[in-house]
């Protein structure tokens, strides 16, 4: 019997090839034991389980699953029926287990709690402000050593990532990950160092620059003036000379 599952969510049932449409068919969720029906897949599952039902079979939730009238008749016993006083015993074992796996919920409790019975929120709370101490310090001793310009920084004289996690008592790591998002690359400090005069000499240049073009033009304008004044005497006194 071919069977393909045509009713979703309806594993107990299962559509087969009758002689002339298809038909549900119901299989046994214990045994596997398996009949055909005589209902169109069409119908209502409530509908087809009722079939079933009157045919002998237990069918659960419209055909969620479904025990064979062979099952129900003769539930699985594993335990021999010969041996009482063996079967009485295994029973009383397994009470034994049960009863040892038990915990009360007090003692569940008890276990779930850490060893220790200290005020958890102190300690929890007494944590936090120190980290957030050690944040501070790492943040003040940052912002006084550590020299930016743009992304880019520098430590002052003895100072380094590894003093501040000396000092603020965070790990050296912490310390670079926020120095780095916050504060700046560290470079090189040889390179720094020129980079400094570099920048230095540029603006000394440029100042240079604009002191000469300042008196340059001072030079200028004062002997413009200069020049125009002794022009206006000598011809004031040319004109009076021809008089
Ligand atoms: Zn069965």
């Amino acid at each position: 019997m071919k069977r393909t599952h045509n009713l979703t969510n309806r594993p107990a049932f299962f559509t087969t090839p009758g002689n002339s449409r298809m038909k549900v068919g119901i299989i046994c969720s214990t045994c596997g034991e398996i009949e055909a029906g005589s209902d169109r897949p069409g119908l209502p599952p409530a509908v087809i389980a009722r079939h079933f039902a009157a045919k002998g079979w237990k069918v659960y939730r419209e055909g969620v699953s479904a025990t064979c009238p062979k099952c129900q008749a003769a539930p699985p016993a594993p335990i021999e029926t010969d041996d009482a006083e063996a079967s009485l015993e295994r029973q009383r074992a397994a009470e034994a287990r049960r009863q040892a796996a038990i915990v009360t919920p007090g003692e569940r409790l008890v276990a779930a709690l850490p060893p220790k019975s200290e005020p958890t929120m102190t300690t929890t709370t007494s944590s936090t402000t120190n980290a957030i101490r050690a944040q501070a310090t790492m943040h003040r001793l940052l912002g006084e050593h550590f020299t930016t310009d743009g992304a880019v920084g520098a430590y002052d004289e003895g100072w380094s990532d590894a003093r501040v996690s000396n000092e603020a008592g965070l790990a050296l790591v912490e310390v670079v990950r926020v120095r780095e998002a916050a504060y700046g690359r560290v470079v090189d400090p040889r390179l720094a160092k020129l980079e400094t005069a570099l920048a230095a000499a540029q603006v000394k240049l440029t100042r240079d620059l604009g002191e000469i073009t300042t008196m340059l033009e001072t030079i200028r304008e004062e002997g413009t003036k200069a020049l125009a004044a002794l022009t206006r005497q000598l011809a004031e006194a040319r004109g009076l000379a021809s008089r």
